[in-house]
């Protein structure tokens, strides 16, 4: 991606801060004092079993839920004083069920992307935008079908195209893979890659670690709604750590083409 809205703030910088945030439903927590920074230039894979909290994390990270307790700045400003308009144009969120209310089409959907730069000079980048969001999400073929009827994995490419036509600074992914066949799982993560490389921040949710291992710059564990682990796939990717926050024995090998950490589970014979 290119054009007006290219990132011009140093790489390695801090996008989002999180400070201290707590999130209780009720009196149940969901997220207890999570502080994490996310910097832009990088990908950071959010990892941990179901019910950990990753969603909801995200949408404390997105402005879309606001937590109990702690702060969320993006930008060095706090997420509460930002308006609405001026947040769809800084980040762009994925979620994970891709729901749409109306029988749109994936064209329809993908345009979506460019609502939040109506009015602004980048509407002139709203054809590329969308052009080079739908070659990288590969759903050119998928243009004129109706987004209802979509496979769940081709819902989850043309939400994608629509995250990256939006052409924000920070993306955050909730388990943007899960219904990806093999080679769109590797395509989403080199998208990721590509991202973080422009300068952007990327958070991504992801269930499979050998992929976050491979991809992912940073990974942060959460577990029971706090971060039990946060750095560089080999330190944070161990057979006992994993043990623990999942309670499933696993084996970590280096890829041999890569180095980077293999997690798979131990079978019997
Ligand atoms: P993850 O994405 O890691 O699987 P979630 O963030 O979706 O986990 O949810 C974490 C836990 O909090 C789950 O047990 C979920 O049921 C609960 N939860 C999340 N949001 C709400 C809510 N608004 N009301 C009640 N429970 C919630
Ligand atoms: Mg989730």
């Amino acid at each position: 991606m290119s054009g007006a809205n290219e990132p011009s703030t140093e790489r390695g910088t801090v996008a989002q801060r999180v400070a201290d945030v707590s999130f209780h439903v009720g009196s149940v927590p969901i997220l207890a004092d999570v502080t994490m920074d996310v910097r832009y230039g990088e990908v950071l894979a959010l990892v941990g079993p179901n019910g950990a909290g990753k969603s909801t994390l995200l949408s404390v990270l997105s402005g879309d839920v606001e937590p109990t307790s702690g702060t969320v700045a993006l930008a060095g400003r706090d997420l509460a004083e930002w308006r609405a308009r001026d947040l769809a144009r800084a980040r762009a969120v994925l979620l994970q069920a891709n729901q749409v209310a109306f029988s749109f089409t994936a064209q329809q959907v993908i345009d979506m992307g460019r609502a939040p730069w109506i009015g602004t000079p980048e509407s002139d980048d709203d054809e590329r935008a969308i052009r080079e969001a739908t070659a990288a999400a590969d759903v050119g073929h998928l243009t004129q079908r109706g987004f209802p009827h979509l496979s769940g994995g081709e819902k989850a490419r043309v939400s994608l195209a629509r995250v990256l036509a939006q052409e924000t600074r920070v993306v955050l992914l909730d388990e943007p893979t899960a219904a990806l066949d093999l080679k769109h799982q590797e395509a989403v993560l080199q998208i990721a890659r590509g991202l973080a490389e422009q300068g952007r921040a990327v958070i991504i949710v992801l269930h499979d670690l050998s992929l976050a291992g491979a991809y992912a710059d940073e990974i942060a564990i959460l577990a029971h709604g706090s971060l039990v682990a946060r750095g560089a796939p080999g330190d944070v990717l161990t057979e006992s750590r994993i043990a623990e926050v999942y309670g499933a024995a696993v084996r970590v090998l280096p890829d041999p083409d890569t180095g980077r950490p293999i997690v798979i589970p131990r079978r019997a014979l």
